[in-house]
């Protein structure tokens, strides 16, 4: 077989050569031609417009000017060396500044000559400066700007830049590619697609995104790029869950027995709300029909997903196997386990907690009564999925998933037993829905988007510090009237004494402005001892204490209906999810619930937009795509691990409807061809198994 050019690797590439080749490779992944053509612009400049010096602005990004560069000099001693230049042209001038390449530079210019320079302007003692722009000679920009004006932009690194490798260089050599390969671009997606879809052809798309003929093919060829690069996603996902359901056999729970009886009879204190049922039902429905359930939970803070995981637990107990709960943390995995022992009550069921922090002795009868059988059900971290942790008989996992086990670690679960066990994942929070089709897209859906009856909305204020002395007196009301209050401090890592001492600072100004014997004050942090920190819970949930201040610790699980007010320092340093988690610890009894968001005078404006989000709506499907939107999906907690985003041109944030609608077109082609085995899905197949021979192996996911 004629091996595809495309398959070259980057060294023979014209212009490139081992050291750049080798850069390339470390620096961005960039390894054969395919790579190279999939290296795409992250924007445009308009290289047909000339600018003169006096039109410079901060406001716009770039420019480019033509005229004479002179009085190179150099500056500052040894280690601070830089150069400067002035650039002159009828208008005025600026100054041009070098700080790295600095011989190379001072051997470069000709005075007299016509340069054209291209940069950022910034304001340095009040002129405008070009830091390290790019200069061409005026006459061989002339030679060849005819051919392309709208230039594209490469993202680059420090390393490839000081070798040549600017954007600059990425358009040499990416030029050069065109040259010798455009005529062998072919065609990747059915002709009854690019039809139908009224997209450009491949190789139109490919050469017009990295030299655009004109401004307008601009988005026509990354909508090209885009929709094949999710068409792609799509089917590989939506295939493999296909592949999934029909190979994977499942443990059969036939009946419901007496656990699950004795529960929702006697220790179920409420009724289930609708959608709890029909989310019930769905799962019923899996766990009976012989094929593995692989589903996510979705549903907001408080809507009752523990409980429906739990009777779902009970169910597999009473088919005679076992079940685990995994959390991502030991606080979450701890929190777990007192609210399912507590919901259990006096039913005897052998439940246990395996964390890494339990002593080798503990774990080791833990280890035995698993294999044995006896115990019925694990709640733990990944301490679980450890190899010494054997099953007897494991029959459903829960994974508590709060975006943060990645596909591996599900896939280890997995192994534990010939007949895979029926896995359920929760999110903590809702998820974006590009997000679930994407990330989550091989996994059923179940949603609930019904609280429990009786639930007041929390009303959400944002107060700034100057206000203190409102919140507090507001507060004293609330205390007054038998309410209990949650104060929240930020504790983040890196700065995580800080964070402690501004944690006492606070506790101590609230105990001063809430002395005792008339109020209690409780305070929970990361560096109690556990039995402490048990203490003070307990005395919170009691009633004991009127104010709880904590870290985040308390960020899910304790359930305290009568803490109606839950106020959150620093809030702007919370990320949306979390805020919107805190905020889920109140609101749970009968009365009207406050969560109060105090924060400094200076808000950055991704702060300030999170705050107004966390005002302005309860709606954790709303919050969850208004963080997408905001962050962006590479910095979506866990999510990076996965791969999934990894797109080379396609964003989940600013291309939901492209998202949903390949979604969907992906599902349609399927439904016809789940092979696709049609002479008219012959490409598709082809690009599938590239990209899975790539290594882009999604693997089994749960
Ligand atoms: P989630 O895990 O979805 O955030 P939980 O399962 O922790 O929510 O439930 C939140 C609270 O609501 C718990 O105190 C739980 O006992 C209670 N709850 C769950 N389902 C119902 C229901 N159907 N009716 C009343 N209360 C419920
Ligand atoms: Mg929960």
């Amino acid at each position: 077989m004629v091996k595809d050019i495309f398959d070259t690797h980057i060294t023979y590439l014209k212009g490139v050569g081992p050291k750049k080749a080798k850069l390339l490779v470390d620096e961005l992944d960039i390894h054969t031609f395919n790579d190279l053509i999939n290296y795409f612009p992250f924007r445009y400049v308009d290289k047909s417009k000339f600018y003169k010096v006096k039109d410079i602005t901060t406001d716009a990004v770039w420019f480019q000017l033509k005229g004479t560069i002179t009085n190179m000099t150099s500056v500052g001693d040894k280690r601070t060396r830089y150069i400067t230049a002035k650039f002159l042209d009828e208008t005025g001038s600026i100054d041009l500044v070098w700080f790295r390449g600095l011989k190379w530079i001072k051997s470069q210019f000709v005075p007299e000559k016509k340069y054209v320079v291209f940069g950022k302007p910034s304001v340095f003692k009040n002129h405008f400066n070009f830091v390290h722009p790019e200069v061409e000679e005026f006459e061989k920009v002339q030679q060849d700007i005819s051919l392309n004006r709208l230039e594209g932009i490469y993202n680059s690194s420090e390393k490839l830049k000081n070798s040549g490798l600017g954007s600059k260089g990425f358009s040499r050599i990416i030029k050069q590619l065109l040259n010798q390969t455009a005529e062998q671009i072919k065609e990747s997606l059915p002709e009854y697609i690019v039809k139908h879809y009224h997209l450009l052809d491949r190789k139109t798309a490919l050469v017009n995104i990295h030299f655009p003929a004109n401004p307008n093919i601009i988005e026509k060829a990354r909508h090209r790029l885009k929709f094949e690069e999710l068409l792609l996603v799509h089917l590989q996902i939506l295939q493999q869950k296909h592949h999934l359901k029909l190979k994977f056999r499942g443990h059969v729970f036939e009946k419901v027995g007496n656990y699950l009886n004795e529960f929702y009879n006697k220790h179920l204190p409420f009724e289930l709300t609708n959608a709890q049922k029909r989310v019930i039902k769905e799962i019923r429905t899996d766990i009976k029909s012989g094929k593995q359930m692989n589903r996510l939970l979705q549903g907001d803070v408080g809507s009752g997903k523990t409980l429906v995981a739990l009777m779902n637990m009970l169910i597999a107990i009473d088919n005679g196997f076992q079940a685990c709960l995994m959390a991502p943390t030991e606080i979450l995995a701890k929190q777990h386990y007192a609210t399912l022992t507590n919901m259990l009550g006096n039913m005897e069921i052998s439940i246990e907690l395996l964390t890494g922090s339990r002593p080798q002795k503990e774990r080791t009868i833990i280890h035995q009564n698993l294999q044995d059988g006896s115990l019925q059900i694990l709640i733990g971290t990944h301490a679980v999925i450890e190899d010494t942790v054997q099953f007897n008989n494991l029959g459903f996992v829960v994974i508590d998933e709060q975006h943060r086990f990645g596909v591996e670690q599900r896939a280890r679960l997995w192994k534990k037993n010939d007949i895979p066990p029926h896995i359920l994942v929760m999110t903590a929070t809702p998820i974006p829905r590009t997000l679930a089709m994407t990330v989550y897209g091989n996994l059923d859906v179940s949603i609930i988007d019904e609280l429990p009856p009786g639930r007041k909305p929390v009303k959400t204020l944002h107060y700034w510090e100057s206000k203190r002395l409102r919140v507090y007196g507001f507060m004293r009301q609330q205390i007054k009237e038998g309410r209990q209050i949650y104060v929240v401090f930020p504790l983040i890592s890196e700065s995580e004494k800080l964070d402690l001492r501004n944690l006492m600072e606070g506790f101590e100004t609230i105990v001063k402005e809430f002395p005792p014997p008339e109020y209690q004050v409780s305070v929970v942090h990361g560096k109690l001892k556990s039995k402490e920190k048990d203490v003070e819970m307990k005395r919170f949930v009691d009633g004991v204490t009127d104010i709880m201040v904590s870290t985040t610790v308390i960020e899910v699980g304790v359930d305290v209906p009568n803490a109606s007010v839950m106020i959150i320092e620093n809030a702007e340093r919370f990320g949306l999810s979390q805020l919107h988690q805190l905020r889920g610890r109140v609101g749970r009894g009968a009365e009207q619930s406050w969560c109060i968001l105090m924060s400094g005078n200076k808000l950055s404006n991704e702060g300030r937009k999170r705050l107004e989000v966390m005002v302005g709506t309860n709606d954790g499907f709303k919050i969850a795509e208004a963080d997408l939107q905001l962050r962006g999906p590479g910095d979506l907690q866990g999510t990076q691990q996965s791969g999934v985003l990894d797109f080379k041109i396609a964003n989940l944030a600013s291309d939901g409807e492209l998202v949903v609608k390949t979604n969907k077109i992906a599902g349609h082609i399927l439904k016809k061809d789940a092979p696709l085995v049609l002479p008219e899905n012959k490409l598709l197949k082809e690009q599938l198994e590239l990209i899975r021979k790539g290594g882009q192996n999604w693997g089994r996911i749960s």
